[in-house]
């Protein structure tokens, strides 16, 4: 009696470790793990999408864009390609991101996601972010003018009674 007493001990807290283990690496509870959205490796997923490994290739990537754009300020988008071997949409997505900086390379323009015009910033040409901008402004001044409306309605209602 007293040996089965001594293994029952000696075993559970063997069985519990593993069942935490297998949780955190299994269940994914503790653990956050993910599959790398760009080689599909999984690794403990911090806060991007991407395995350091990637990670590191990316800012690589980036420093190659940023410097030869520095070297060569008339450099249109396909010389960047050509020469860094970094993907158009890459380069695209680092303006996008703010992370490229053009003041000083006219020539490296992508077009409008809006209106297909040339642009060097964001994903709208000057022109569009105005209009968006302007579209979006009237919107929410008509839903404001409409509220005010409505409770001028009510006040009406209010005092007529
Ligand atoms: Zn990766
Ligand atoms: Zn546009």
């Amino acid at each position: 009696m007293a040996g089965k007493k001594f293994v029952d001990s000696a075993v559970f807290p063997l069985v519990a470790r593993i069942g935490r283990e297998y949780t955190s690496y299994g269940g994914g509870m503790d653990v956050p793990i993910a599959n790398c959205k760009r080689c599909g490796r999984i690794f403990n997923k911090v806060r991007r999408d991407l395995c350091p490994a990637c990670v590191e290739e990316e800012e690589a990537a980036f420093l190659r864009v940023r410097d030869y754009l520095r070297q060569n300020k008339n450099a249109t988008i396909g010389d960047v390609v050509e020469n860094t071997g970094v993907p158009s949409e890459k380069i695209v997505q680092m303006i996008q991101d703010g992370r490229l900086l053009l003041r000083d390379n006219p020539n490296l323009v992508y077009p409008c996601e809006r209106c297909g015009q040339m642009t060097q910033t964001g994903r709208l040409c000057a022109k569009c972010t105005q209009e968006m901008a302007k579209e979006l402004g009237e919107s929410t001044k008509n839903m404001r003018r409409h509220a005010e409306e409505k409770k001028d309605a009510e006040k009406k209602g209010f005092y007529s009674r």
